[in-house]
C-alpha cells in the first residue's frame, strides 16, 4: 500500500486496506458470468460486519443476495436503517483507465478503482463508522440495520419484494443513505428533494410496409413527419410545456426556496462548461438550477424511424416512435402526466395515422422537510462532520429505491452525499477523496448520535 501524508481527515490504515479489499472484488451485477464474484463480496461484508459486532446474513433475493445486519438491541432508542450496494457498473471501457478498475490506486489524495465512490467508499464508511463505535463505546445510540443489496446497478429488481417478504424485520424509524452526490469537495450535501418521473412510448403507424418515397410520396403521410409534429407541440417556443393542465397542481417555489438554491456554490458557467452547449435554455424566469430542481419536465430520450445506415435511402417508413419521460415535482403524479399528454396527443393526431401509446415506468417525486426532527438531525450530523452547514440540493433526478422504502417500509429517506463532483461514477478513473472515508465513518457516528437524540 502506498504512503500518504498524515492529516486528522486521512482515513486509518486498517480502514483504508477494508477499503482495497471491498474495492478488489469484481462486484458487477449485470454479468451474469460474476455472480460467484457476487457472492464472494457478499460473504466478506457479512464477515467484516460479523467480525464488527454485528449478527449478519447474505439474503438469498431470487437474484444476487443482499447483506442484512442488525446491530445489538437496544430498548427505547429509534431504529435507523442504513442501505448502500455493493454491486458496481462494469469497469468497460478499460483502456481509458489510468489504472486497472480493479486494482485500487491512490494518487492525489484519490482513491482510483470502480466502485470508490459508488458505492462501496460510502457505504463502508457507514459499516466503519459504526464498528469503530462499538469498539469504543461498547454500543450503538440506536438500533441499527444495515441493508446492503446487489442490484442497485441493474434497476434494484429483486429489493421491493426481498423488503415486502422480510418487512416486519426491516421495520425503522427512518433510513440513511449515502450514495447521492456532493455539491462540491468538503461541501457537506444533503439532498432535499428528488424528481419523480412517468415514461411513455408514442408509435406512429403508417403504411403496411417501408414505401418507395418517390412513387408514394406527397400522397401518404409520413410517420416520421407525423411524429415530429406532435413532438414540436409538447413544448411552447419559450420552453414551457404546452400540454394542457401539466402545471396545474405545480405550487410556485417560494422565496426562500429559491434562496437556498442561489445560495449553493454551483454556478451557471459550471454547467455551460461541463455540458459544452452554446447556450443554456429552459422554462422562462428560472435559473438552471430551479429548471433542474424544481420544475418539472417532458424530456425525448429517443426517436427512432426511417433510413438511418450510411447515405441516401429514398424510403417513406411504415414507422416511427418515440421514447420520452417527464419529470415530475411535488403534487404530480405519474399517471396524471401521461393521462394529460396522451389526450393532448390524441387531440392533435393526423387522422391518416395510426398511433400507439405505451406507458412506462412511473415514480413520484421526494421531498425532506430538513426541519423535521430527522432532517434537523441529519443537518446537524453533517455540520459537525464537515465544519459547514450543508447545502440542501435539489436534484433533478430520480432515485426509485426512496420510493420503495416510503410505500413499504413507510419511512423517511436521509440523503447524505459523500461523492463529491468529479468522482466520475459510472465511468472510467472513478474515485472518492481518501479524506471521504474518514470523515464518511465520522458522519456515520455524528449521525447515529444526532438521529438517538431527535
Ligand atoms: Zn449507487
Amino acid at each position: 500500500m502506498p504512503s500518504f501524508p498524515e492529516s486528522s481527515s486521512f482515513p486509518e490504515k486498517a480502514d483504508l486496506y477494508l477499503l482495497f479489499e471491498f474495492l478488489r472484488f469484481r462486484s458487477i451485477s449485470t454479468k451474469p458470468d460474476h455472480a460467484p464474484e457476487m457472492k464472494r463480496c457478499a460473504a466478506w461484508l457479512q464477515d467484516l460486519l460479523n467480525g464488527g459486532g454485528f449478527k449478519a446474513e447474505v439474503a438469498e433475493t431470487g437474484g444476487h443476495p443482499a447483506v442484512l445486519a442488525h446491530g445489538p438491541k437496544i430498548a427505547g432508542r429509534p431504529t435507523v436503517l442504513i442501505y448502500g450496494h455493493y454491486d458496481v457498473q462494469p469497469d468497460d471501457p478499460a483502456e481509458l483507465w489510468t489504472t486497472p478498475a480493479f486494482e485500487p490506486a491512490i494518487r492525489n489524495g484519490h482513491i482510483f478503482a470502480r466502485g470508490a465512490s459508488d458505492d462501496k467508499g460510502p457505504i463502508l464508511a457507514h459499516i466503519l463508522g459504526a464498528i469503530r463505535t462499538l469498539r469504543e463505546e461498547g454500543a450503538l445510540p440506536v438500533n441499527l440495520i444495515f441493508l446492503i443489496e446487489g442490484e442497485e446497478e441493474v434497476g434494484s429488481t429483486h429489493l421491493a419484494e426481498f423488503i415486502r417478504a422480510r418487512r416486519s424485520e426491516l421495520r425503522c424509524d427512518v433510513i440513511a443513505v449515502s450514495d447521492t452526490g456532493m455539491v462540491g469537495p468538503g461541501y457537506p450535501t444533503l439532498t432535499q428533494s428528488l424528481r419523480g418521473i412517468a415514461a411513455m412510448e408514442v408509435v406512429v403507424n403508417g403504411p403496411v410496409l417501408d414505401l418507395h418515397s418517390g412513387v408514394f410520396g406527397g400522397a401518404v403521410m409520413n410517420p416520421a413527419t407525423a411524429l415530429v409534429h406532435l413532438l414540436s407541440r409538447l413544448h411552447n417556443d419559450d420552453g414551457r410545456i404546452a400540454v394542457p393542465g401539466f402545471y396545474d397542481n405545480v405550487t410556485p417555489p417560494t422565496l426562500m426556496e429559491r434562496e437556498a438554491l442561489a445560495a449553493l456554490p454551483l454556478k451557471e458557467a459550471d454547467f455551460q462548461r461541463d455540458t459544452g452547449v452554446l447556450l443554456l435554455t429552459g422554462e422562462p424566469d428560472f435559473t438552471t438550477l430551479e429548471r433542474i430542481g424544481i420544475r418539472p419536465t417532458a424530456e425525448i430520450n429517443g426517436l427512432t424511424s426511417g433510413y438511418q445506415g450510411e447515405g441516401t435511402k429514398t424510403v417513406l417508413p411504415s414507422r416511427a416512435s418515440a421514447k420520452l419521460t417527464f419529470r415530475l415535482v411535488p403534487n404530480q403524479t405519474p399517471s396524471r402526466v401521461l393521462d394529460l399528454v396522451e389526450i393532448f396527443f390524441r387531440h392533435h393526431q393526423p387522422p391518416s395515422v395510426e398511433m400507439e401509446i405505451i406507458r412506462g415506468h412511473g415514480g413520484m417525486p421526494y421531498t425532506l422537510d430538513a426541519r423535521s426532527p430527522w432532517g434537523a438531525a441529519a443537518v446537524r450530523a453533517l455540520e459537525k462532520t464537515f465544519g459547514r452547514s450543508p447545502a440542501l440540493m435539489r436534484e433533478g433526478g430520480s432515485i426509485p429505491i426512496v420510493q420503495t422504502f416510503q410505500d413499504l417500509l413507510g419511512s423517511e429517506t436521509l440523503l447524505l452525499g459523500l461523492a463529491p463532483p468529479g468522482s466520475r461514477a459510472h465511468a472510467p478513473d472513478e474515485n472518492f477523496p481518501l479524506e471521504n472515508l474518514e470523515l464518511g465513518i465520522r458522519l456515520h457516528q455524528a449521525l447515529l448520535t444526532e438521529l438517538a437524540v431527535r
